[in-house]
């Protein structure tokens, strides 16, 4: 029967072989993941490098070494490009530039000099070393997960582990002049064991953390109105929900506004333009509204707009500002600039008052606001102004 005889030092390999097709099946799945291709890399060339040192026999010869080399260079490049991909900074490319030609420097001196493979084991590790903290210092400036903390603190600790590595080298009288020594020595085992153990707990942890970014990006795709960006209505009702609960005693307004003859714009300057008068019109909602104000786009050419703790007075008054500020506003497309007006309708609601109840009622001072002329402001509390749009066709 036939069985492999594996030794600890296959476990090093297989995680990095794991960590690399998890990453890489991820962005075959869906080739726009590029910092999942970069991960894969960088766990791949890994691979390479812990397989040139595992495999060679006697000391390493100059073939091992450029593999190892290539390995490490590679792999912190695609680490570092990975990492700073996925938690949305740029690429340090003169910080890693620098880092990179001082261990070219470096490498060609060692071997120049004929140093024992002590130093060059310490050039490559202070390398990994300097390379690591940097991708810890870009993901502990750019956190905004918790999840970042994890992975910098990671990155952190295995810095601190190379460099206790490196001092431990330099006071112990362990023999570490030729590979073949350093092999023999616990001290290889173990740091084969650490290595393998951070290329787990990284792994993982960017993994969490590439969890975390796609499920971001899904609950805004899934909350948002694409053209606009605006909150859709079902995220718009829950924010609304969670803004209730929270000031539970004070009223909040409502004002819902609909652009006036929007169909004129499509058919005189084309369906692009009107798209483009669309988003100009909810980018100015979201400018000319207080920061507590919930915006959303509730279909076609139609807005609602919640307000936080106001009094009819303030409600009435943002809704005049609206107006007045659609008014003023320009829109340029390549062939014409566009003016719009827009027919607001406002209605307060109580703390006590059903949210699809006012939005009817500001529905139909939308209504009453188109029936009157169209660019005016009408209220729920307005005469004439509350019946149900519906009811009142
Ligand atoms: P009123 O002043 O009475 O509101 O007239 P209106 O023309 O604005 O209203 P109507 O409901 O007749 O037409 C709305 C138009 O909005 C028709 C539709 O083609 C257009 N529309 C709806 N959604 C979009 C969109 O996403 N993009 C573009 N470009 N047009 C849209
Ligand atoms: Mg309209
Ligand atoms: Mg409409």
């Amino acid at each position: 029967m036939f069985y492999a005889n594996l030794t600890h030092e296959w476990l090093g390999p297989a995680i990095f072989v794991s960590a690399a097709g998890g990453f890489l099946l991820l962005y075959l799945h869906d080739r726009t993941q590029v910092a999942a291709l970069r991960l894969g890399m960088a766990y791949l060339c890994s691979l390479i490098g812990f397989l040139a040192i595992m495999l060679a026999q006697g000391d390493l010869r100059p073939s091992n070494q450029a593999a190892i080399l290539f390995s490490v260079v590679g792999g912190k490049l695609f680490l570092v490009w990975g990492v700073t991909s996925l938690v949305g900074v740029p690429f340090p490319k003169r910080v890693f530039g620098l880092l990179t030609a001082s261990l070219a420097g470096l490498v060609v001196y060692v071997n120049l000099s004929d140093a024992p493979f002590m130093n060059r084991f310490l050039v490559v590790n202070g390398y990994a070393a300097t390379v690591n903290l940097m991708c810890g210092v870009l993901v502990w400036r750019a956190r905004t997960q918790r999840v970042d903390i994890v992975v910098a603190a990671l990155l952190f600790f295995q810095t601190f582990m190379l460099v206790n590595r490196i001092l431990f080298m330099h006071v112990s009288s362990t023999d570490f002049s030729t590979l073949s020594a350093f092999r023999r020595s616990e001290f290889a085992s173990s740091m084969q064991t650490e290595n393998a153990m951070f290329a787990i707990a990284i792994g993982l942890a960017l993994y969490a953390r590439y969890s975390v970014t796609l499920m971001t990006q899904l609950k805004r795709l899934a909350e948002t109105d694409p053209l606009t960006g605006l909150l859709n209505r079902r995220a718009f009702e829950a924010r609304v929900k969670e803004l209730r609960a929270i000031s539970a005693t004070r009223s909040t307004g409502l004002i819902i506004c609909d652009i006036d003859h929007f169909k004129l714009i499509n058919d005189r300057h084309g369906h692009d333009a009107g798209d483009r008068a669309l988003v100009a019109f909810a980018h100015l909602l979201e400018r000319e509204t207080p920061e507590s104000a919930i915006c959303t786009r509730l279909g076609g050419e139609e807005f609602c707009i919640l307000l936080a703790a106001v009094d009819d007075g303030a409600i009435r008054l943002q809704a005049t500002h609206l107006r007045a500020a659609v008014e003023r506003l320009r829109i340029t497309t390549p062939e014409a600039e566009l003016r719009l007006t827009a027919s607001f309708g406002c209605c307060r609601l109580t703390p006590e008052g059903e949210l699809s109840t006012a939005m009817a009622r500001a529905d139909a001072a939308v209504y009453q606001a188109k029936n009157d002329g169209r660019n005016l402001v009408r209220s729920a509390a307005d005469p004439g102004a509350s019946v149900p749009r519906l009811l009142s066709a």
